[in-house]
């Protein structure tokens, strides 16, 4: 039994990642300020007397002792990041400056959340790691995509000064139950105005792709990364290399709900990636194989399912 501290662990991904790593018998501190995560999303883990809530904001410093760290913590969809820019970009940056010194004294190993927005709007495409991205650094999406790449700098800085053990890994588009509902990300977006007959607001033409991996397998992929050989540190991709274009994502949910509702186009949001795929081969080769193993239609419907009783209880 590991003890091990999940910032930003009542979010989306953290709530599952504290399912998983409670379900493994360790012992886990769950920290939040509830910014953009919620107490019910590990409501049923409160009675587990090896579950731990804090709530706590990463920008101040945090003490406990325990053997990891997957440091979680920063909105992540693009209406929450740029409602306050300027917090958001210090949660990422004083946010890892706290969990690296932490991990530095107490010797820990700390995982990143990065993501593929360190790419920017690529150039280069699929995305494979080496690949230095096309990020506008005064842009509106910089709160975020900077903020990220700092923490990245910071994490290999404290690696290469202070021998810190550290890991990142680079998420593409996760999706899944728990998605915040009110967050205006695609799939939480058409999953609910298709649930509810609404008009389904695809901005731009739809022609923008994304690559989305269903939640289970970028669990799978953090915790294998997090147990990857010692000089293995990344940045490495965790996504679904299945790519296609939001119009194809409306007609899919469209399909599978068996919704009345229409498709309507509304402005493309300031700086909005035109195509994003990982190329996995990095993990693949280093996480024993690692690939997604749920196909999109199967990961929807679970989504479907869960939004569908979300909104008729
Ligand atoms: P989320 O918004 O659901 O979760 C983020 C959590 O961090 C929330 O519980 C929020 O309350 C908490 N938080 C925010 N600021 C904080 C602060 N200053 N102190 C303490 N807690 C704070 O988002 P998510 O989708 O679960 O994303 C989790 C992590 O994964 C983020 O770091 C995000 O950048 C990264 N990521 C997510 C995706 C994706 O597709 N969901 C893709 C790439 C990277
Ligand atoms: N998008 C859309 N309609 C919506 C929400 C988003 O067409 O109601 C588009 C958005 O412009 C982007 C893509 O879907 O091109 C993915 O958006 P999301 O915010 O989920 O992720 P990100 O842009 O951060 O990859």
């Amino acid at each position: 039994m590991k003890r091990i501290l999940v910032t930003g662990g009542a979010g989306f991904i953290g709530s599952h990642l504290c399912d998983k790593l409670v379900s493994q018998g360790h012992d886990v501190i769950c920290l939040d300020n509830y910014f953009t995560g919620s107490k019910l999303n590990i409501s049923h883990l409160m009675d587990n007397h090896y579950f731990e809530l804090v709530r706590h904001d990463v920008t101040h410093p945090y003490f406990a002792e325990v053997d990891e760290i997957y440091n979680l913590a920063c909105p992540a969809s693009p209406i929450h990041y740029q409602y306050n820019p300027i917090k958001t970009i210090k949660t990422s940056v004083m946010g890892a400056i706290n969990m690296l010194g932490l991990a530095k004294r107490i010797k820990a190993k700390i995982l990143q959340a990065s993501t593929s927005e360190v790419y920017g709007d690529p150039l280069e495409h699929p995305q494979t790691e080496s690949y230095w991205g096309n990020v506008n650094p005064i842009g509106i999406r910089s709160c975020y995509d900077e903020g990220k790449r700092c923490a990245e700098s910071l994490f290999m800085n404290y690696y290469r000064q202070n021998d810190v053990r550290i890991k990142i890994v680079r998420i593409f588009n996760t999706y899944g139950p728990r998605m915040n509902q009110d967050d205006g990300r695609v799939v939480s977006n058409f999953i609910v105005q298709a649930l509810k007959n609404e008009p389904i607001t695809i901005f731009g033409d739809g022609n923008q792709t994304r690559s989305f991996q269903y939640i289970d397998d970028l669990i799978e992929g953090m915790l294998r990364m997090m147990d990857s050989r010692d000089d293995f540190y990344g940045p490495v991709n965790i996504g679904n290399p299945h790519e296609f274009s939001m119009l194809y994502l409306a007609n899919e949910i469209i399909d599978l709900t068996g919704s009345r509702s229409k498709i309507i186009y509304k402005p493309l949001p300031e700086d909005d990636p035109t195509q994003r795929q990982p190329d996995i081969t990095l993990a693949k080769r280093e996480l024993n194989n690692w690939e997604p193993k749920i196909e999109l239609r199967e990961g929807l419907k679970k989504t479907i399912e869960y939004f569908d009783n979300l909104l008729t209880t």
